[in-house]
């Protein structure tokens, strides 16, 4: 096309956006637009493949911000000379500016697909990325799970593809506002105001028979359950990023889906790396003069544990290979911390016995160590 037909042709109207429409709005509406009306969608239409074509040129010239700067000079220039006019020194040759466009070159822009030339435009919107959380237990977080995870987004209707029409018929061009989707509003006062179209609601196109599966909205709730695989040694509020597997992109690449993963806790075990751990009560007499303990595992057996006389509270006994398991296929270990307890009440042997205990130790200090004469 000529520049030359620039200034006569009002490319916001036609793709039904404002004069100082960003480029996204621009995208947006021509691609609503363009769904719409492409002949694939509307065989045999006339109308629609007219339409088409408009909606093309006019987002070919807006969508670049070069073309569309010196478009909107014309027009200003334009509009000086109204009346009379024949156009400025040099106006009716094609300009610098001046697009040349078939509709092979369009689709290819469209679809992504090789039919056309060079002139593609860049195309496509990735899909969003989104977000979902997920409770697991604390066994599933060492071991690993796969968890089925229900999505619900909204994709185009199966049935129409999106058109909102019943198969078989097509959406019209909207006949009161000419397929612009806008219309001017009565509401305005001095200044004419243009809003989105009533009839169609700014689509621009009407749905005489309404597809039954989507009610003519063209859209259409989806759910997919995806098994998500959480690798074992997750931490809680952990981020997984699923590449691919959020919001559809619309002729680019799929957006992530990001897994916030909760761990709850265990009553026992706490993690540390591939090792578990647990605390595990010990009775005096037990530390003092040593013993073999019995200590739960996570998904196993229990274990048996000597602890050596004299053992203190705090101490950590190592179970090797009793934990969670590794990324390699080994075994972390159970790390047992010892807490030696201190009976609340004693019955009159036990007293009796803690007493002799008392007269047995003497005179010694339990204390010796941080008193000030042994420091000083
Ligand atoms: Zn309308
Ligand atoms: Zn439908």
């Amino acid at each position: 096309m000529a520049a030359s037909d620039w200034a006569s042709k009002d490319f916001y109207k036609t793709l039904g956006v404002s004069k100082d429409a960003s480029q996204a709005d621009i995208k947006k509406a021509y691609r609503k637009l363009a769904r719409d009306n492409h002949p694939d969608s509307n065989p045999g239409n006339k109308a629609a493949e007219d339409r088409f074509k408009e909606v093309s040129e006019a987002y070919a010239v807006l969508s670049s911000p070069d073309k569309r700067k010196e478009y909107d000079q014309q027009r200003t220039l334009f509009g000086q000379f109204k009346g009379g006019f024949q156009g400025p020194p040099g106006y009716g040759q094609p300009g610098p500016g001046g697009v040349d466009f078939d509709l092979g070159d369009l689709l290819g822009g469209i679809f992504g697909g090789g039919r056309g030339r060079s002139r593609r435009q860049p195309q496509g919107r990735r899909g969003d990325d989104l977000e979902t959380e997920a409770s697991i237990t604390f066994q599933q977080a060492v071991e690993g799970a796969t968890l089925p995870l229900r999505m619900t987004s909204e994709e185009a209707c199966p049935t129409c593809h999106g058109t909102g029409a019943k198969p078989g018929t097509v959406p019209k061009v909207c006949p009161k506002c000419q397929g612009s989707g806008m219309q001017t509003g009565t509401a305005g006062g001095v200044f004419a105001m243009t809003e989105p179209c009533d009839h169609c609601r700014g689509r621009g196109m009407v749905v005489e028979d309404p597809c039954g599966t989507c009610h003519g909205s063209g859209r259409a709730p989806s759910s997919r359950t995806l098994q998500v695989r959480v690798p074992a040694g997750v931490k809680d509020g952990q981020r997984i990023r699923l590449k691919g597997k959020g919001g559809k992109g619309d002729g680019a690449p799929d957006g992530d889906l990001y897994l916030v993963v909760h761990v709850a806790q265990h009553p026992l075990f706490g993690r540390k790396g591939d090792h578990l751990t647990i605390t595990v009560p010990v009775a005096f007499d037990e530390a003092a003069l040593g013993a073999t303990i019995t200590v739960p595992t996570l998904d196993g057996p229990p274990v048996s544990i000597r602890i050596p006389a004299g053992t203190p509270s705090g101490r950590t006994f190592r179970a090797r290979g009793k934990g969670a398991a590794t990324k390699a296929g080994g075994r972390g270990d159970l790390l047992v911390t010892i807490d030696v307890q201190v009976p609340a009440e004693l019955d009159d042997e036990s007293r009796a016995a803690v007493e002799a205990l008392r007269t047995a130790r003497g005179d010694q200090d339990p204390r010796a160590s941080i008193s000030t004469e042994a420091v000083s």
